[in-house]
């Protein structure tokens, strides 16, 4: 569970109006364990991960990455109207199937970029090649 860098909840069994969160120190989590047991009506305790963000530094990093996309994306203007927040709307989808031709929905072919503000957009494939009839739903339903 990683303690103490990430912290854990100890609670009795099926109790969790009784849960001690946060814990990172083994003498308090040892400690909380065996209360939670004595008030547990099977005689067992849950210990799990603490996922609140300030207890969890693998959140921490997702969370920081996520502010700094949504920083970059305020700072990003739209090349048509010039308001701040351009940036990805949507995927592309659908390929071509190397075997027979046909339409392979779902697949990503690239990326669709937009405006809030005017509803401009801008098409980027990024994956034009024909893919393996492995993947077309005729060729291998
Ligand atoms: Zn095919
Ligand atoms: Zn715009």
């Amino acid at each position: 569970m990683d303690v103490p860098r990430h912290a854990v909840i100890v609670m009795p069994d099926h109790d969790p109006a009784q849960a001690r969160k946060g814990l990172r120190d083994i003498h308090q989590i040892d400690l909380a364990r065996g209360l939670a047991c004595a008030n547990s009506p099977t005689g067992t305790a849950v210990i799990m991960n603490d996922l609140r963000a300030h207890c969890s530094p693998s959140r921490q990093k997702v969370i920081e990455q996520a502010a700094r996309n949504l920083a970059a994306r305020a700072a990003t203007p739209c090349p048509e109207c010039r308001q701040p927040g351009w940036g990805r709307i949507d995927w592309l989808t659908g390929r071509t199937c190397a075997g027979c031709g046909g339409d392979v929905p779902f697949l990503v072919r690239g990326t669709l970029d937009g405006c809030q503000g005017c509803g401009a957009t801008v098409e980027t494939p990024t994956q034009t090649a024909p893919v393996s009839p492995a993947q077309c739903p005729a060729c291998n339903p």
